[in-house]
């Protein structure tokens, strides 16, 4: 928990959340809410810190309760008319087609949703539903692919999004899965305009957060510190370098040998080979051998810790 909050900076709590099995006890230290509430209202209310349990009387949300398999859904529901309704669908082939491609849990397979900010969960969460900006989210699936080299595929859409995406999809595939909201979601939570929920099945936990470890020694305060920004960003269109018709940019590249410790990391990260170590003065310093061979990535002017390299356009 720990690791994700710093290594992330996250605003918020990731949220665990267990589907009660038929027959298990209730734990201790849950509240049910005074009030019934939107499963997208208690990912909300336990990201603030509550610990919540959740039996389907406290569920506001036929749809939501239905999918998580805690009630019958509603016939209405169920057949798409009320898609048509709320103007979500253009016609009823159309809505029958989402209704029947989301992922559901079958009616009376769970008897509670409980829902706790991770560090205070008392149970063991099938999933952890992380609240996200998208810089955030990327880490999050750049920490996955560190640990099992595999890109993510998602199965999303913007209906059903906290229940079906986040609870049923990863619970059912043992993946990770992602939400932008839904129509409910947005309206009826403080989900705000700019994030989006990671849900991460609970065995993907330890891996990842060990991942994000390693990334955060490097390229995740790097890629903060926007190191690679182009100080050409705030005047394009004031001047258009020419090419040289090679496909290389037409820069100048400033090697200051009085600042350059030596330690070569340019000529290691530099992916066209324009630059060499070599002996001046009695010591190691970098130099441009290949000028013409520079693509201005900014690769060497960000990793170089003495700030000695300087790229300007001809
Ligand atoms: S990264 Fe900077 S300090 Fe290191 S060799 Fe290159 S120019 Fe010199
Ligand atoms: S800007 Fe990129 S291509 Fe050019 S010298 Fe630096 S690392 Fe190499």
């Amino acid at each position: 928990m720990k690791i994700f909050k710093e290594t992330l900076s996250l605003r918020w709590d990731p949220v665990a959340v267990r589907m009660m099995r038929p027959g298990e006890e209730r734990p201790p230290q849950m509240i049910e809410p005074p009030v019934p509430l939107r499963h997208c209202q208690s990912i909300i209310t336990a990201r603030r810190g509550n610990c919540l349990y959740m039996p389907p009387r406290s569920h506001a949300c036929p749809d939501g309760s239905g999918i998580l398999g805690l009630v019958e859904m509603s016939a209405k529901l169920r057949s798409g008319d009320l898609y048509l309704l709320f103007k979500k669908m253009p016609n009823i082939e159309t809505a029958q087609k989402m209704i029947s491609s989301r992922s559901e849990f079958k009616s009376g397979s769970y008897e509670a949703t409980l829902l706790a900010p991770l560090d205070k969960a008392t149970f063991e969460p099938d999933v952890v539903v992380f609240t996200l900006w998208p810089e955030q989210a990327m880490w999050l699936c750049c920490a996955q692919t560190y640990h099992n080299g595999e890109r993510q595929s998602f199965k999303t859409s913007g209906f059903n999004s906290t229940c079906a995406d986040l609870i049923v999809q990863p619970m059912n595939t043992g993946e990770m899965n992602i939400s932008f909201g839904c129509y409910g979601s947005r309206a009826s939570s403080e989900i705000d305009d700019f994030e989006l929920y990671l849900s991460v099945p609970t065995h993907l936990l330890e891996p990842i957060a060990q991942s994000l470890q390693k990334l955060s020694q490097k390229s995740i305060p790097e890629e903060r510190k926007k190191i690679y920004l182009h100080p050409v960003m705030d005047k394009i269109g004031s001047r258009r370098p020419e090419s040289k018709g090679d496909g290389a940019a037409s820069v100048e590249l400033f090697i200051d040998s009085d600042q350059c410790l030596g330690d070569g990391l340019c000529v290691d990260f530099c992916p066209t080979g324009v630059l060499e170590m070599v002996e001046k003065d009695g010591r190691k310093v970098a130099i441009a051998v290949h000028p013409e061979a520079c693509s201005a990535c900014y690769t060497c002017v960000g990793q170089c810790s003495e700030k000695a390299i300087q790229l300007s356009y001809l």
